[in-house]
Parts: structure tokens; C-alpha cells; sequence
């Protein structure tokens, strides 16, 4: 069997030209364009290239976007009025605060300053909790592109069991909180996790999001499973990899994304149709 690829770019491209749409026709109706806000501190390059894509991305589809770039000592205190002030500006919809942060800021605590209408990330404790409860208003990104790239090949998620590798607060955690809203059984792996080999086995929809090139060996793929790779590391070379064992893992699986070009687009474009949510004048 060599599976079908998941194309990621693809899907996103059509959503991407759906939210094109829709902000026009709201435009049309009189309101003014979405508003995010990009918030980046320091110069790492990854992160400057994923913030340019954002930006990017959002001037495409019709989304105003304001970028504050910040200096790597610049203090909490400051960072954090920065986000008061963005929470009360009527013409910004959405906060979004690149990270990693610098070591001396504290991460959860500044996100939680960001109004949870205005938690594009959907990082914030309230929209966690919200998922939690099955009652999802603003939804981590990744977790929910890998839901939509899920939904769009129409596999039946009921009662099968989902593997999630990685238990991060951005990515494994909400990724179990969205399959079991699915209705999948859900087991969620991480780094002390005995055996890895014997639940990726088992795994009828297999998602892993460690960061570990080749950590998922392509012969533990179970025969027909769906396999989603989150991971995203640059190698040396400057390739572009996943956890999995691609060529060997598509032999098994049924669905299997590619990286890059499966996930990472998915991110991009949920992160826009969450400010155009968080923009919408008859959102809950
Ligand atoms: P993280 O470092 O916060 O979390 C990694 C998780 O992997 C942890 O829960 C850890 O326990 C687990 N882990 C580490 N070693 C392991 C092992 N040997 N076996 C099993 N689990 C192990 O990372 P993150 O922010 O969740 O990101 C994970 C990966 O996903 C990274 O490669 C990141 O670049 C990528 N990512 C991609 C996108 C995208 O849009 N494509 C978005 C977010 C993250």
C-alpha cells in the first residue's frame, strides 16, 4: 500500500480563499477590514520567518495587520501594557504573541493578559477551558488544522484510536481535547512514555508533534492508518523534516501528510480564520 498524501497547502489555499470572501463581503456591509496585532521580541530567525508568513498571509485574504517588533531585554511590565493597550483598540480583533519568548519574561503569565476574544492562539486558559468543556470558541491553531485536514478526508474518527506524541500546551494537549470531541479514543504520549513503539502500533490516526526527526520508525506504522506529522525541524543541510520515517511510514499508512506542505499551512490559515471569528460582530 503507499498512502495518499494529505496536502496541506492545498486545503489551506481554499480556506484561505473562502475567509477571502467572506472579509470582503463583510467589508461590503460596511464594517472595517479584521485587525490583528503581531506582537515579535528579539531576532530569532525561525521565528521572524514564521511571523513574515503570518503577516503574509494575512494581507492576502484582507486582513489589517499592525506588527510590533520588540527588543530582546524589553521587560514583562512593558510587554504586558502593550497587551492592554491592543486589548482596548477597537480596530484589533486579535493578539498574536510569537513565541518562544526570552527567558526572563514568563510566557503563561503574559498570555493570559491577552483578552480571551481577542486569543487568536487560543492559548488562553478561558478558550482552553471552553475546549475542554466541548464548547470551543477560539481553538489552538495547529491542533485545529490538523482537525480540518482530518475532516477533509472524510475517514470515520469514531471509536478509533488516536495516538498523539507530544504533550505540549500548544499542540499534544489541545490535539487530545479536539479528538475527543471526534469521538476517538485518545492516548496521548511523551517524553517518559516507556515503549513508544507499542502505542504508534496500535494507532488507527497517528499525530506527532515532538520535533525529533525520525523518531516515529516508518515499520511501526499500523497498515491503513492516518498519520499526521506536526513535527517541523530545519536540519543542518537546511532540509525541512518531521518526527516520521516518511518513505517507509507512506508504505503502511492510508492518509499520511508530508512536511513541509502539510500541517504548517493548515496553522497559517486557522490563525486567520480565528481573526476573522474574533472579528465577527454576532459571535457568541
Ligand atoms: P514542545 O517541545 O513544547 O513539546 C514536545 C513534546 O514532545 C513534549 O510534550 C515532550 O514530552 C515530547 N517528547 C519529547 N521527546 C519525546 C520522545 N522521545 N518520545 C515521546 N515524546 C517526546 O514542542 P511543541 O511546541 O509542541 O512542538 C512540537 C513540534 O511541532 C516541533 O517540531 C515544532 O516545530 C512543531 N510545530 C509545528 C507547527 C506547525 O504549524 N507545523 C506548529 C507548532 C509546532
Amino acid at each position: 500500500m503507499t498512502a495518499n498524501t494529505i496536502d496541506g497547502k492545498a486545503l489551506a489555499t481554499i480556506i484561505k480563499k473562502d475567509i477571502s470572501e467572506k472579509i470582503k463581503s463583510r467589508i461590503a456591509q460596511g464594517y472595517r477590514p479584521p485587525g490583528l496585532a503581531v506582537i515579535l521580541i528579539g531576532e530569532d530567525p525561525a521565528s521572524s520567518i514564521y511571523v513574515q508568513n503570518k503577516r503574509q498571509a494575512c494581507e492576502q485574504v484582507g486582513i489589517h495587520s499592525v506588527y510590533h517588533h520588540l527588543p530582546t531585554q524589553i521587560e514583562e511590565n512593558s510587554l504586558i501594557e502593550l497587551i492592554h493597550s491592543l486589548n482596548q483598540d477597537e480596530k484589533i480583533d486579535g493578539i498574536l504573541l510569537q513565541l518562544p519568548l526570552p527567558k526572563h519574561i514568563d510566557a503563561d503569565k503574559v498570555l493570559e493578559h491577552i483578552h480571551p476574544q481577542k486569543d487568536v492562539d487560543g492559548f488562553h486558559p478561558y478558550n482552553l477551558g471552553r475546549l475542554a468543556q466541548r464548547r470551543p470558541l477560539l481553538r489552538p491553531c495547529t491542533p485545529y488544522g490538523v482537525m480540518m485536514l482530518l475532516e477533509h478526508i472524510k475517514q470515520i474518527y469514531k471509536g478509533k484510536h488516536a495516538i498523539i506524541i507530544g504533550a505540549s500546551n500548544i499542540v499534544g494537549r489541545p490535539m487530545a481535547l479536539e479528538l475527543l470531541i471526534a469521538g476517538a479514543t485518545v492516548t496521548v504520549c511523551h517524553r517518559f512514555t516507556h515503549e513508544l513503539s507499542h502505542y504508534v502500533k496500535q494507532a488507527d490516526i497517528l499525530i506527532s508533534a515532538v520535533g525529533k526527526p525520525g523518531l516515529i520508525k516508518g515499520s511501526w506504522i499500523k497498515p491503513g492508518s492516518t498519520v499526521v506529522d506536526v513535527g517541523f525541524v530545519r536540519l543542518l543541510n537546511g532540509t525541512i523534516t518531521g518526527d516520521v520515517e516518511f518513505d517507509i511510514a507512506k508504505e503502511h499508512a492510508a492518509w499520511i501528510t508530508p512536511v513541509p506542505g502539510g500541517v504548517g499551512p493548515m496553522t497559517v490559515a486557522m490563525l486567520l480564520g480565528n481573526t476573522l471569528f474574533a472579528a465577527n460582530p454576532h459571535r457568541e
